[in-house]
């Protein structure tokens, strides 16, 4: 096991890591940037060192500084926690040239799942289905109008490298499909520095599925079920629950058998989430994150598997924690994002908190870093904190979350908070009737059929 990890990320995920940490007896380092010196995760880490001013290329994204961290503190392990470094390969890579463990997948596989034309075309091998679309990369000696036209518009460009639901445009018919492709590729070579884009099928009404998978690294592996984030806005998720309200037991078990297959197949380390799209009673695969997601407590909730610290032992060389046949789904799960911005505009609201009350009780968890007097800086990501509800049904878990969303108070700031009041007392949600475009439709006062 790893003596002393160091914790190369902020906020609620530093936190969550460093619990984990403790609980398997390893001392830890908080870095943080300059505006990050008063944040939790410093006040509860064995050490801290600063790592830079407040931009993230300067502080969180910055290599040498991180290195240095770990050679100053004696850390032999990094746990990159999701976004910033967490994807990036040739970060691994370097920590390995320094003798450092990297808690994660291969780099080889980071790698490979981090251009999606060439995940898509290992998913497609490993014999996952996925989204109709061009072969590969789309450039302006192929034929983009006729690809398009075979798959059938409306057609969506995507970036090769995107993320964050960045570098992608839809065209409806023939006559966008230039902009669109123009479009996507310029804002994906400003974004990521690359501006191969993709043509894949536009779906209307699917819902975003996922399977969290967990491997060793020498060929076994599980899955853990599935989560439901189709609640988006901009393509990024807002709500997620899991089991999905959409799945049987027998639809759950084919898809994750084939993902776990997969996974064995291609010696998987660690955590890892296959997405989907779902429609129509099809699964059709967009991509593989290989990292832990920020929706991870609602599997937590579902499983009783602390999928953090399984991480952090199977990246020391640790055996899976269960079989699959010891995985039992228990009960139902959703998660709220509870943002620092405007629940109308949703235009960041960075700032002091003033009061500060989270919910408890029976089936209710927090996982947070802001405390009554914190200022969330306007530098990073705009996460107050993450309440994830429990239930043995999905109608219980509801009730719970109805009574927590109303019982949280964090005043001072503008929170998303009213939206989760009123949409958890929507009929549509409480019906578990939604699709990935139901949100946008909802804010945008549209009836979201
Ligand atoms: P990112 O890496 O930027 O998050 P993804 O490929 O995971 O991109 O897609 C993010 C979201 O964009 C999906 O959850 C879905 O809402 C939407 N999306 C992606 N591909 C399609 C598609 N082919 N049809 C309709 N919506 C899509």
């Amino acid at each position: 096991m790893f003596d002393k990890i160091l914790i190369a990320n902020r906020g609620e995920i530093a936190l969550r890591v460093l619990r984990a940490c403790k609980e398997l007896g390893i001392a830890t380092v908080a870095v943080h940037s300059t505006a990050d010196a008063d944040a939790m995760h410093v006040r509860l880490a064995d050490e801290s060192v600063c790592i830079g001013p407040p931009p993230s290329k300067d502080s969180y994204l910055n290599v040498p500084a991180l290195l240095a961290a770990c050679e100053i503190t004696g850390a032999d392990a990094v746990h990159p926690g999701y976004g910033f470094l967490s994807e990036n390969a040739r970060f691994a890579e370097i920590l390995a040239e320094h003798n450092l463990h990297f808690i994660g997948p291969k780099a080889e596989h980071i790698r490979l799942m981090g251009d999606k034309i060439e995940a898509k075309k290992t998913a497609k091998k490993l014999g996952i289905p996925v989204v109709p679309g061009s072969d590969g990369a789309v450039g302006p000696d192929d034929d983009a109008m006729g690809i398009a036209q075979a798959i059938g518009f409306p057609v969506l460009v995507k970036a090769a490298s995107g993320g964050g639901g960045r570098g992608m445009k839809v065209a409806q018919s023939a006559e966008d499909l230039m902009l669109a492709l123009s479009t996507a590729s310029n804002e994906a070579k400003s974004a990521f520095g690359d501006a191969s884009v993709y043509l894949e099928k536009y779906l209307q009404k699917p819902r975003h599925i996922e399977i969290q998978v967990l491997g060793d690294g020498r060929g076994g592996a599980i899955h853990l079920g599935e989560r439901d984030c189709s609640l988006q806005r901009r393509h990024q998720k807002v709500w997620e629950e899991g089991p999905s309200p959409a799945l049987d037991a027998t639809a759950r078990k084919k898809i994750g058998a084939t993902c776990a297959r997969a996974m064995q197949e291609m010696k998987y380390l660690g955590v890892g989430t296959v997405e989907f799209l779902y429609e129509d009673g099809e699964f059709y695969f967009i991509e593989m994150n290989t990292r832990i997601q920020v929706e991870h407590p609602v599997t937590e909730m579902i499983t009783d598997i602390d999928l953090v610290l399984e991480q952090i032992r199977i990246a020391a060389g640790g055996d899976l924690p269960v079989t699959q046949d010891e995985v039992v789904i228990n009960g139902h799960s959703i998660e709220c994002r509870v943002n620092a911005e405007s629940p109308v505009s949703f235009r960041p609201s960075p700032g002091k908190i003033l009061q500060y009350h989270p919910p408890g009780g029976l089936g209710v968890r927090i996982d947070s870093a802001v405390y009554q007097g914190y200022v969330i800086p306007p530098y990073y990501d705009s996460l107050v904190g993450k309440l994830i509800v429990h239930g043995k049904t999905r109608q219980e878990c509801l009730m719970r979350l109805r009574r927590a969303l109303d019982e949280m108070v964090v005043e001072g700031i503008e929170t998303t908070l009213p939206l989760f009041r009123a949409l958890v007392r929507e009929p549509a949600i409480i019906d578990g009737d939604y699709h990935i475009h139901w949100l946008e439709q909802y804010l945008a006062g549209q009836p979201a059929g």
